[in-house]
């Protein structure tokens, strides 16, 4: 993907802020469709999926300072280690060393996205971090630069730094946008209490079908594009699938009341998103989002519930 996205002098001045510091905004991801096919050799499943940025953020915030520092608040603080493990700071290490400037900034992060929650928080995070720096150390590297540095970090990245809806193929480090009319998607967010570790979730997928003659091959995504080009909800809930959901369910049985309480209050469609186990669901308009969003919280099968549209571009200076 190729996008003119620097900013001019006068832009780059403002975006700094009078006390030289740059946010990024970052959206989390749904996938409308994943496919997973068989495990491959280097251990990654190759997928095929069709990624959704949604309008639930995390922030990042980048000031100069002597050395490279995160603080964080928002979910996940005291939980989420802050050290050389996180996805921020290795994103930032990762474009020093690649720029060859020395890695010293102080960042903060506001977190909305819940961890572990299969909205991949952490490959935001990530984004954010590639954007947010480079613009501080003035590297001026282009986003498909930037998504070369991506891949590396985490198969979701790329997306992220693109937003929008995409296809992802390869372990989903590959990405092209999809080419449709804008269109507002209303969607419903059962955060639920705990995370889900997706290796776990994928070898739980494995034990599932250990039983099946022949691992299945990446299925495709064409019924689903057709349903975006429509522009009708109705048929695009009918073409929303999640290879992932049996195993997620499998791990926790708890979610398929969550799901059963957003489709009898109206949701068009729910789904695991990604590996789990936040829960989404799709509805005809604002209203009926609202609806079933105070449905969840009502029945008390969710820890936190959100409503979000997408698609939304992705990790972007604010
Ligand atoms: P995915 O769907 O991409 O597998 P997820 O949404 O299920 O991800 P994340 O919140 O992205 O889960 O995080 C998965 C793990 O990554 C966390 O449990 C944590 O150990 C690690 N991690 C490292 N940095 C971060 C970060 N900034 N935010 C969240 N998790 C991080």
């Amino acid at each position: 993907m190729t996008e003119a996205w620097r900013p001019d002098d006068e832009d780059e001045r403002s975006r700094r802020g009078a006390w030289g510091s740059v946010k990024v905004r970052v959206p989390a991801k749904i996938n409308l469709r994943l496919s997973v096919g068989p495990l491959r050799p280097d251990g990654y499943h190759e997928i095929g999926t069709v990624y959704h940025a949604i309008a639930l953020y995390d922030e990042l915030t980048a000031r100069e300072g002597d050395n490279l520092t995160l603080t964080m608040d928002g979910e996940g603080t005291g939980v989420l280690a802050l050290d050389e493990s996180n996805l921020v700071i290795r994103a930032a290490r990762a474009l020093a060393a690649h720029a060859r400037v020395p890695a010293n900034a102080r960042l903060h992060l506001r977190k909305q996205i819940p961890l572990a929650g299969g909205l991949a928080g952490g490959s935001a995070d990530a984004a954010a971090a590639l954007v947010a720096c480079d613009e501080l150390w003035g590297t001026g590297l282009s986003r498909d630069e930037l998504a070369g540095l991506a891949a590396d970090l985490g198969s979701d990245v790329p997306f992220l730094l693109y937003g929008g809806t995409a296809v992802g193929t390869g372990r989903g480090e590959s990405v092209s946008p999809v080419l449709a009319r804008p269109t507002t998607w209303h969607w419903v967010v059962a955060v639920a209490d705990g995370g889900l570790s997706t290796p776990q979730v994928y070898a739980e997928l494995d034990r599932l079908r250990a039983t099946d003659a022949a691992p299945p091959p990446v299925g495709q995504s064409d019924d689903l594009l057709a349903a975006l080009r429509q522009r009708d909800p109705l048929v695009l809930a009918a073409a929303l699938g999640n290879d992932l959901q049996p195993a997620a369910l499998s791990l926790r049985p708890a979610l398929a009341d969550v799901l059963d309480t957003g489709v009898a209050a109206g949701a068009l469609a729910g789904l695991v998103s990604g590996s789990g186990p936040t829960c989404v669901f799709l509805a005809a308009d604002g209203k009926q989002a609202e609806a079933v969003a105070d449905a969840l919280a009502d029945a008390g099968v969710c820890r936190d519930v959100h409503l979000a549209y997408g698609a939304v571009p992705g990790a972007r200076l604010v």
